[in-house]
């Protein structure tokens, strides 16, 4: 059965929606995909795709894949498990962050507590302002 994601604000500047506790993310389904929710439609994201994925113990991915023009980041939420671009394979542990580019054929094997990442997609080479030079300071006041 498919889960909802549960939105918990959606206004003029900001979405946001909740997938539940890390320990589930793998046993739920969202959409047509076990253990994988895809967060673009859902915030509304323009620039970026946004997902939180979960393999349970010891289970790779069912496919090798690349992109056409994006970059992803991927950042281990929980557990652990083994990343392969191309030729090289490297462990992934809570706190590993990945960078690979469009043309990087990537693979994910999981450990034996499974693993739980969230992966930041966009396009390669199109960021051309970060941190503070994006950065706009504003005089709203805190309603907390
Ligand atoms: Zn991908």
């Amino acid at each position: 059965m498919s889960q909802e994601l549960k939105s918990i604000i959606s206004s003029k500047n900001c979405q946001a929606v909740c997938v539940g506790p890390w320990a589930e993310i793998a046993q739920r389904v969202y959409g047509q995909v076990k253990g994988k929710a895809f967060l673009k439609e859902a915030l509304g994201t323009t620039g970026s795709e946004v997902s939180v994925g979960a393999l349970p113990a010891n289970t790779a991915l069912p496919f090798f894949h690349a992109h056409k023009q994006n970059e992803e980041v991927y950042v281990v939420l929980k557990g652990s498990g083994k990343m392969q671009v191309d030729e090289d394979v490297f462990d992934l542990q809570e706190g590993t962050v990945v960078r690979v580019s469009p043309q990087g054929s990537r693979g994910i094997i999981s450990g034996p507590q499974g693993l739980t990442y969230l992966c930041m997609q966009a396009k390669a080479g199109s960021l051309e302002e970060w941190t503070g030079d994006d950065a706009i300071l504003t005089k709203t006041l805190a309603k907390w």
